[in-house]
């Protein structure tokens, strides 16, 4: 079914943003390609919504919600999650399975589309270092299968070289001889020095190079500053809070205001990792 004016506060886990004018969760895959052989809309996956921010004047055009396709088996030796698998799922699915390697994926919010999107990590892990092959959708609903070559790969980057593809499920390599953290330090770690609970998405900015965003902004002394219902964190200078009922245009200004402020005080450009649309 497809839902009209879909407030996307709903399903972003920065609780703010506009409406989508369609929102369309599949059932399956085979539904989600019928239905975008007949779709004339430009077209958004959103996965868990720990990354996205859709301005508070909305999207007008389809959004798929991946919530359905969470197919997670093996593949011969391999692990095969479908996009809406959640990163924790896959995690501890690996772990059951007694393969190592994905234990840092427990610590991450999204789905695995999302992840591959972002080219997720934690604690000097990426998930692009895992991924056997992907496949993808297009606007058209045909199905391909990618591998890592398709794709220019970098810190928080993925740009696909056949265009506008979207991710339907990925085939994981967690072939780590052991364990690369235990899931239990790794959530305390997370809970000592991050805003855990509180409606944000995670870091703003991607890291300068040799560089930490938080530092910069810290150093700026913009902890607990805010515009409107946005507040830096005072746990973590890297994340934004929507403390009262903040708007995507709060957030967007906060965000304006500290890479204004930090390029001015350290020269340098601060890039969001936060995907604004
Ligand atoms: C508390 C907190 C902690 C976090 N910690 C980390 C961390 O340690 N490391 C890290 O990397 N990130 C972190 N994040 C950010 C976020 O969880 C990751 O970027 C995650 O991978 C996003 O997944 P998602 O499913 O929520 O994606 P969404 O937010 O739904 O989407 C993000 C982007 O991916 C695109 N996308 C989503 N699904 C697909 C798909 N199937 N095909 C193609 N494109 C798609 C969207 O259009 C959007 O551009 C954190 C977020 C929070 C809230």
């Amino acid at each position: 079914m497809i839902l009209t004016d879909e407030p996307m506060a709903k399903h972003c886990s920065l609780r703010a943003g506009g409406l989508a004018n369609e929102f369309f969760a599949p059932a399956d895959i085979d539904q989600l390609s019928s239905h975008l052989k007949t779709n004339k809309k430009t077209v958004i996956f959103i996965g868990l919504g720990s990354n996205l921010l859709i301005r508070d004047n909305g999207f007008d055009g389809l959004i798929v919600h991946t919530k359905h396709l969470k197919n997670l088996g093996f593949d011969r030796d391999s692990i095969t999650a479908e996009a809406g698998t959640t990163l924790a799922k896959l995690s501890r699915f690996a772990g059951a399975n007694n393969k190592h390697g994905a234990e840092f994926l427990s610590a991450i919010p999204g789905s695995v589309g999302g992840a591959l999107a972002m080219n997720a990590g934690a604690f000097g892990s990426e998930i692009w270092q895992y991924v056997a092959s992907v496949k993808t959708i297009d606007n058209n609903g045909n199905i391909q299968q990618r591998s890592a070559d398709d794709f220019a790969i970098a810190y928080r980057s993925v740009k696909a070289k056949y265009g506008d593809e979207f991710f339907v499920s990925a085939e994981f390599d967690f072939n780590h001889p052991e364990k690369n953290i235990e899931a239990r330090d790794l959530l305390d770690k997370r809970n000592a020095s991050q805003p855990i609970g509180l409606p944000s998405c995670g870091s703003v900015f991607k890291n300068p190079d040799n560089n930490f965003a938080a530092k910069l902004i810290e150093t700026c002394n913009l902890k607990g500053f805010c515009v409107g219902g946005a507040c830096i964190s005072e746990k973590h200078a890297n994340f934004i809070i929507n403390q009262n009922s903040a708007t995507a245009k709060d957030i967007e200004e906060l965000i304006k205001h500290i890479q204004t402020t930090v390029a001015d005080a350290h020269g340098i450009a601060l890039e969001t990792e936060l995907v604004i649309i």
